[in-house]
């Protein structure tokens, strides 16, 4: 028996995220023909990789970055001249007030959560406890289990408009926001994982003052969005101001292996991050920052974003949207409106089974998704709509998707029938 430490026994042990991933993997080891529609894995887009093909040929052919790009730890924050650039493309894009020393690297940003989480909440030197506060749950299933303490997640239910079409979109409910001296700060994916809605610029800016009114952060995840890889498929600004920590990640451009996070925020937050992430991590790792710098310098990640990634995704979730229609029209369902990252969001509202039930028809049937109420991050009371939902991944190949769609549909039919 290997006694655990508090916590050795939190992280070491079960927890939600840790348990559907062994699930996932299970279930494709088991069957390697599973119609793969669960994980945040990005597409594979050929054009893209090809140009990170030619930078990393470009980098290997010169001795000197080759040399820099194996044998060389970088500085704990991130190499100085990648800082650079990427702070004079930002100052260039966004026209915002940043130099290099508001940037710092992660090794994906997965792991820049963890630290930034830990380090506004949780038990406090006075011995009081403080919270991430989520302003609209569901929210990003990777954020659940990064709490040192128990509980550092609150989060408040959205309100809920309904669309034409059987779309619908989730928005912050404002009335029932009430942010307490608990709250250390406040964190939106932006576009949302799993929902594929874009906080609107009135949000972030009704956000933005919450968070300064209440002296704490607001932590904008832009994993999906501006300026890269930039999968979002309406019209909004990109907010960052000094009291805003934005996280970015090279992942969903398409180097998910390169584990490159960056995060912009005012310096002291970025040296108290890379204190401890020196820590942590010693460095970071050199092969996203190497390849993203040469993006940066000539502007070449904007085309691949606005020209390619944003583009694919845009058709697909169109065409899996348009599948769904016609797959599911004798059942109540609606869609999230879909308005970036590289998911849909269904809602089966009354379905007489519980999301993970349909998860697990669904697993017997050939098809992996993730059962939604993993991603109510925070929402512990009791709400139905907590178990009407699915996230559905539409990155695979077409075929695929359109198959999955077909599967997803008979056995939600199923369901309702079985009432
Ligand atoms: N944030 C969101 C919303 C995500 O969906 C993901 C990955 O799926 C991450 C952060 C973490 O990504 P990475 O650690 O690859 O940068």
């Amino acid at each position: 028996v290997v006694k655990l430490s508090e916590f050795g026994e939190k992280f070491a042990g079960q927890s939600g995220i840790v348990e559907l991933m062994d699930d996932l993997g299970a279930a494709l080891n088991e069957n390697p023909d599973m119609i793969f529609m669960g994980g945040g894995n990005p597409a594979h887009l050929p054009e893209v990789e090809s140009v990170f093909e030619q930078r990393l040929q470009a980098i290997m052919a010169d001795p000197q970055q080759r040399h820099s790009l194996l044998g060389i730890y970088q500085s704990p924050q991130g190499e100085k001249s990648f800082r650079e650039s990427l702070a004079s493309f930002l100052r260039k894009q966004f026209d915002w007030a940043i130099s290099a020393e508001n940037i710092a690297v992660s090794n994906g940003s997965q792991s820049a959560f963890f630290v930034l989480f830990n380090m506004f909440a949780g038990t406090m030197t006075d011995g009081s406890h403080r919270h991430i506060h989520l302003p609209l749950a569901p929210e990003y299933l990777g954020y659940a289990d990064s709490g040192l303490t128990q509980e550092l997640f609150s989060a408040t239910r959205p309100t809920i408009e309904l669309l034409d079409n059987n779309q619908f979109k989730y928005h912050v409910d404002f009335a029932n926001l009430n942010l307490s001296d608990d709250v250390g700060a406040m964190c939106v994916s932006r576009p949302t994982n799993p929902t594929g809605n874009v906080l609107t610029n009135d949000e972030i800016e009704h956000l933005d003052q919450l968070a300064q009114k209440h002296d704490i952060p607001l932590i904008i995840d832009g994993a999906y969005g501006l300026p890269f890889p930039s999968i979002i498929f309406n019209d909004v600004k990109p907010h960052w101001n000094s009291n805003t920590i934005l996280a970015l990640s090279l992942s969903k451009l398409g180097l998910p292996g390169a584990r490159t996070g960056i995060i912009i925020a005012r310096e002291n937050i970025i040296q108290a991050y890379t204190n401890a992430n020196t820590i942590l991590s010693l460095a970071c790792g050199n092969l996203g920052p190497a390849i993203a710098k040469s993006l940066f310098d000539d502007g070449e990640i904007v085309r691949l974003s606005q020209n390619h990634v944003a583009p694919f995704y845009r058709e697909r979730a169109q065409q899996t949207v348009q599948w769904f229609n016609q797959a599911l029209k004798d059942v109540p369902y609606r869609i999230h409106k879909p308005e970036g990252a590289i998911f849909l969001w269904l809602w089966f509202e009354g379905l007489p089974i519980t999301s993970q039930e349909l998860y697990e028809r669904l697993k017997r049937r050939g098809v992996l998704i993730v059962p939604g109420h993993n991603f109510f991050v925070g929402i512990n009371d009791d709400w139905a709509h907590k178990h009407e939902c699915i996230r559905v991944s539409y990155a695979q190949d077409s075929d695929t998707v359109q198959q999955g769609v077909q599967i997803i549909a008979e056995e939600v039919c199923k369901a309702y029938s079985e009432a």
